[in-house]
């Protein structure tokens, strides 16, 4: 009989031994890091991230942002990914082949194939807005890149995506020739991650004035360097289309609505009656009613209010609607105020069918990724229960495609919409 073929995953010391040269080749791993027993589990079923507390030591010199291997127990190769210190996730995983250096080629193979689904989906109009990347769901964890319109917005959530940021941005000028490119830094990330705190234009030219962008026929004018997110809430996109299909001669309270993308497609698409739109935010309400008025809208009312004292005023008015939507702000930040959230969530959704008619129509959303699907179903039920009104689920929707869900990080999925009717 002969001998087993070699498995190269089998024994990687002798693998690596055997060409000596990969050691030292850029891309390739100088240190191992070596996991407790029982822990490669989430890694073999290649999710990305490996908490400090799944990790035993590492063998070998390693710096914040190096490459490194990482190894079970046994001294069996899992996957490969970048380090850092300063943050809880201590190596964030990209390749689960041994013979795959993270170098140029690679950075930039993860990148073409990115741009390219967003091809397929038929999102590359020059006008338009679309997420080019993001982040796990695109095997490029820390590293999240929207366009909007000829301008990028790029937000970097990982020091490896950092230290790698220049050559990553020559090869998205490259492939989408931008005019200019933006960096934001979500707020708490940079401490985090260890990540430079930068907002602002990074590279080329910046509009002057607002950028404009087309989305499902409406334009809307964007603040790149200062409105929220990357500047424009793009996974919505899909869901105001949806929802406006239900709005026909209603009366229309729009809650959170930032720069009126649900308002502005009830009234283009939806025909609706009259259109209240609510946000805290002085600056969402000003850019809210400059895109109603670029778009002749004249049946959508924006005012600056926390959303939960105007719900608040409108049921002691009594004031009726015929569909509510509710796109809150990411109640659950971590895991530990889970509870809290749901229990903000709960009260929202019951102050909405306080002021939704019967037989109207509930537009519902939850962005925070430690709420379930299943949590939001359970949290409508408690609705319903104290409201004592039906609930019929119509719709449970997500983020648009430009947005997807890796399977083998389920964080990835974060966002819920459910349109639902309230009888
Ligand atoms: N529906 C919007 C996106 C909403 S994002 C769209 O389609 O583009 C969440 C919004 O909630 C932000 O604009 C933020 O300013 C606002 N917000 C946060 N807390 C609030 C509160 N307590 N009351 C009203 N608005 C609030």
């Amino acid at each position: 009989m002969s001998e087993p073929t070699t498995d190269p995953t089998a024994d990687p010391a002798a693998d690596l031994a055997s060409d000596g040269a990969l050691e030292t080749a850029v891309g390739f791993a100088a240190a191992q890091a070596i996991l407790k027993p029982r822990k490669a589990r989430p890694f073999y079923g290649r999710h990305p991230w490996v908490l400090d507390s799944a990790i035993h030591h590492i063998q070998g010199e390693v710096a914040d942002g190096d490459v490194v291997d990482l190894m079970t127990d046994t001294g069996k190769f899992v996957a490969r990914g970048i380090f850092n210190s300063q943050s809880r996730i201590r190596v964030r995983l990209y390749s689960w082949d041994i013979h795959q250096a993270l170098d140029d080629a690679f950075w930039r193979g993860r990148l073409e194939t990115a741009v390219a689904l967003r091809q397929t989906l038929g999102l590359e109009k020059r006008d338009g807005a679309c997420r080019l990347v993001f982040s796990e769901a695109d095997g490029l964890s820390g590293l999240v890149v929207d366009r909007l319109g000829e301008w990028l917005s790029v937000q970097v959530t990982g020091l490896g995506i950092e230290r790698r940021l220049d050559g990553i941005i020559e090869v998205l000028k490259e492939l989408v020739h931008p005019r200019g490119i933006f960096i934001r830094t979500e707020k708490g990330i940079a401490s985090a991650e260890g990540v430079q705190l930068r907002d602002g234009l990074h590279w080329g030219e910046a509009p002057s004035g607002p950028a404009f962008i087309t989305e499902n026929g409406i334009r809307y004018g964007i603040d790149l360097a200062e409105g929220q997110k990357t500047g424009f809430y793009i996974d919505q996109r899909e869901n105001r289309l949806a929802a406006a299909r239900y709005m026909r001669d209603r009366r229309v309270l729009d809650m959170f609505c930032y720069s009126g993308g649900f308002s502005l497609n009830g009234a283009v698409h939806g025909g609706a009656r009259e259109i209240y739109g609510f946000d805290s935010s002085a600056k969402a309400i000003a850019l809210a009613r400059a895109n109603a008025e670029l778009n002749g809208v004249t049946v959508a009312k924006f005012e600056e209010a926390d959303c939960f004292k105007a719900l608040d005023a409108l049921k002691v008015n009594r004031e009726r609607f015929g569909a509510v939507i509710l796109d809150p702000p990411k109640f659950a930040r971590s895991r530990s105020s889970l509870d809290d959230a749901l229990r903000a969530y709960h009260k929202l959704n019951r102050m909405a069918l306080d002021v939704l008619e019967p037989g109207g129509i509930l537009v519902t959303c939850s962005c925070s990724g430690h709420v379930t699907r299943e949590d939001f179903f359970h949290l409508l039920l408690g609705v319903a229960e104290q409201s004592k009104r039906g609930i019929q689920v119509l719709e449970t929707r997500g983020a648009a495609p430009d947005h997807p869900t890796s399977v083998t990080c389920l964080e990835s999925e974060y966002l819920k919409c459910f349109i639902c009717r309230v009888v």
